[in-house]
């Protein structure tokens, strides 16, 4: 609890801060003003252009990819800013592992940008993370961005609806195959009820197995519409 109020104080002096006195570039070092990243970075990420607008994969007319038309996701549509790669995976891992929760204002300024004028989701719901894995780490970095999209949004967000009973993450020494068996089962739905079309939070689409699995679990308890937002999108890793 002491950790969590440490780390909300610095995120909130952080920001107060940026906007003050000019800050350093996370990735070269210039100095800048209100932004974690100089704006020369921030147009060379790599962002994803066009896309299947389903699974978010890059695609060259942003029609649905192949997969997608044999073998379509749960999700209806998904939304990803950049491709998993350098200096994305960099930032991605400072924001995961190193506490640097301010960088989830900046992403999720970014993905509101890519929003444009989609019909918004009528709730926010991070990909939640198992017990013991949000003790060891001491935030959930999906519910983080999913808090500052909120903001942006205004669209509320709650961790309330989809519990994570299978702690995956601990089982990178299991065959793959058995990984991929347990993932389907990784998620639970709460006796909450909830809205028909909302928006799953993730940092990075990786395999798209554990989004797959919150979506199918979401629409086992009447959830019709499923999007999946994330940071950053692996391009074909399965
Ligand atoms: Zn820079
Ligand atoms: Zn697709």
């Amino acid at each position: 609890m002491a950790m969590n109020f440490i780390t909300r104080s610095t995120h909130h002096f952080t920001q107060l801060y940026s906007k003050l006195i000019p800050i350093q570039c996370r990735l070269c070092g210039a100095f800048c003003r209100g932004q974690v990243l100089c704006y020369d970075c921030i147009a060379e990420l790599p962002q994803i252009e066009m896309a299947c607008p389903r699974c978010a994969l890059p695609t060259f007319s942003a029609q649905l990819c192949g997969r997608c038309l044999s073998k379509p996701p749960e999700q209806h549509a998904s939304m990803s800013l950049y491709k998993y790669q350098d200096p994305v995976d960099r930032l991605i891992a400072d924001f995961k592992f190193k506490d640097k929760l301010y960088l989830s204002q900046f992403f999720a300024e970014q993905m509101v940008s890519k929003l444009n004028s989609r019909t918004l989701p009528e709730l926010l719901i991070p990909i939640p993370l198992h017990p013991h894995r949000l003790k060891q780490r001491g935030y959930n970095q999906s519910f983080e961005l999913a808090k500052s999209l909120s903001k942006y949004l205004t669209i509320p967000v709650s961790n309330n609806y989809l519990e994570r009973i299978i702690n995956t993450q601990s089982q990178s020494s299991m065959p793959f195959k058995q990984r991929k068996k347990n993932i389907q089962h990784a998620f639970r739905a709460t006796d909450k009820q909830p809205p028909q079309h909302i928006a799953l939070i993730d940092d990075v689409l990786t395999t798209g197995h554990t989004a797959n699995a919150a979506a199918k679990t979401l629409k086992k308890v009447g959830v019709i519409t499923i999007e999946v937002w994330t940071i950053a999108r692996t391009i074909r890793h399965d």
